[in-house]
């Protein structure tokens, strides 16, 4: 796919201002494709043209929406080894991980709401013999859906998935670093037979086609998965509008460990949590917390797992760090390791580019890097890095622990490592996060809330959750006469 147009109206339209952006594969550094850089124009079309599927969509019986969403999901399943490699070839993350991960969880999202829907019910108030109350759930209407480049399939159909099984229309602005899987959703859609105007894709820049998304007066609610300034700017322009907003932001997760915990499970996972992806996920564990008692064992298992990790092109079955999106990235990435140098750290293992031969010579890797020796108070373990690097600190006492884990402005995820079941629940009692795993991490059930405190957003999604976000509840009362 050479050339990624918008999705409008069920019809592949180019941009109004004609102009393109390039798209880079960042494990090559050359340019994979072209996307469209669209605008204002392009945001209201796609608006209007939800706007007139919003009828026909919203009146569709449940069983009618929820058959067409599960051909979405079976026509993915069938293509889901072109999916893997267009996002592995979009993101520089390893093909078998977009196989394993991205793509069967994108279906996943598909069949999960498109089942929910089956199951759903609303609540009946009854009021002494006086009066009856019952909640109606009825869609919003056009719904915006914006999401990050490290997930995108996944991410994106996380939010158009529920948006759709709930009735609404759907506006969808996929990140401009890797739109490829999100085109060839729509390609499926049509295929699929969804109605012509019910999931519209506008691809483009943020502060353009994302901006005008929010902006437009018409779009009753944002969806949102990103950095946190950009949340903050989402906010700022759709809070006086009062549009429904859904904030799913970044992350600076404590991984706690305990002396009595299994060591050999608590090193792998610590190792997976930092690393998967090549840390660009919201929910991996950047800041390892290990109790001082087994804190130099740990540690040597550590960095030796760590340096073991095959950092290769990700086409490579055996690679298991793939390339960073961007080279803008990377050098942030390469900033804060400078940074934790001059903030008096020591760098464990990696702390440098990468460079490879052949097809990848020119591809942003870098090094799986373990950083100890920095307070909590350091920027270095107050900022989200989003890329492939670790703190480990050691402790002993567990209020210290607390409010080192909780002392950041984040408050997404936690990991927590004991076999000391009433310790496992008071630490996960006391965190500010709005997800805590015990001797687990990422272990997902899509039922169950999803999201996070403070700065790493507002509200949740997640089975009935979602399809609350994506319904207004409106209540009707009845008075029963009593004669
Ligand atoms: P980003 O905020 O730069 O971009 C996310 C999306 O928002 C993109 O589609 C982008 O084009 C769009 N956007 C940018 N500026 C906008 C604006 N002014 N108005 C409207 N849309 C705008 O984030 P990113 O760099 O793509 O992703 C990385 C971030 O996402 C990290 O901070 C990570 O923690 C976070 N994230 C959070 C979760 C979660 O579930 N909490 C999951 C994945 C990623």
């Amino acid at each position: 796919m050479d050339r990624l147009d918008n999705f409008i109206a069920g019809e592949f339209t180019p941009p109004s201002a004609g102009e393109y952006l390039e798209n880079f594969e960042p494990a090559t550094g050359e340019v994979l494709n072209v996307v469209a850089d669209s605008d204002e124009r392009d945001i209201a079309a796609a608006v209007e043209a939800a706007e007139r599927a919003f009828p026909l969509w919203s009146a569709t019986p449940a069983e009618e929406r929820s058959r067409l969403l599960l051909r979405v999901a079976e026509l993915l399943e069938q293509h889901l080894e072109e999916f893997a490699l267009a996002e592995s070839r979009d993101t520089g993350k390893p093909l078998w991980l977009a196989r394993t991960l991205d793509i069967p969880r994108a279906v996943r999202n598909f069949r999960f709401f498109a089942t929910a829907i089956l199951h759903s019910a609303s609540e009946l108030h009854q009021t002494d013999t006086v009066a009856l109350n019952y909640t109606l759930r009825q869609p919003l209407g056009t719904v915006g859906c914006i999401s990050p480049w490290n997930l995108p399939l996944y991410l994106l159909s996380w939010k158009v998935a529920p948006a759709l099984a709930a009735g609404n229309c759907v506006v969808a602005k996929p990140p401009e670093l890797a739109p490829t899987t999100a085109t060839m959703l729509a390609r499926l859609c049509q295929q699929a037979g969804l109605p012509a105007g019910a999931l519209n894709i506008v691809h483009g820049r943020g502060n353009r086609a994302g901006a005008a998304l929010v902006a437009h007066p018409r779009v009753r609610a944002i969806s949102f998965t990103g950095g946190t300034h950009t949340g903050a700017e989402i906010a700022r322009i759709a809070a006086p509008m009062f549009k429904k907003l859904s904030l799913e932001l970044g992350g600076k997760n404590p991984m706690i460990v305990f002396e009595d915990c299994r060591f050999a499970e608590a090193v792998e996972t610590a190792v997976k949590a930092a690393f998967s992806n090549q840390g660009e996920i919201c929910l991996c564990g950047s800041r390892i917390f290990v109790h001082r008692r087994i804190y130099e064992r740990f540690r040597a298992e550590l960095i030796t797992r760590t340096r073991s990790l095959v950092v290769g092109d990700p086409l490579d079955p055996t690679t298991q760090q793939g390339a960073l999106i961007s080279e803008q990235h990377l050098a942030k990435v390469a900033s804060y390791v400078e940074l934790a140098r001059a903030e008096g750290g020591t760098i464990l293992c990696g702390g440098e580019r990468v460079h490879l031969l052949g097809r990848c010579r020119n591809g942003w890797f870098f090094a799986p890097t373990l950083i100890e020796g920095l307070a909590p108070e350091c920027r270095v373990n107050q900022e989200e890095i989003f890329g492939p690097v670790a703190t480990l600190l050691p402790f002993e006492d567990e209020e210290e622990l607390i409010a080192a884990a909780n002392g950041t402005p984040y408050g997404l995820a936690a990991s927590v490592w004991t076999e000391n079941l009433t310790r496992a629940h008071r630490i996960a009692e006391r965190l500010q996060v709005g997800v805590v795993w015990v001797n687990c991490w990422m272990l997902r059930d899509l039922r169950t809330p999803f999201g996070g405190v403070k700065h790493s957003g507002i509200g949740r999604e997640g089975g009935w959750e979602a399809l609350r976000f994506f319904t207004e509840p409106k209540n009707v009362c009845i008075h029963l006469p009593r004669d």
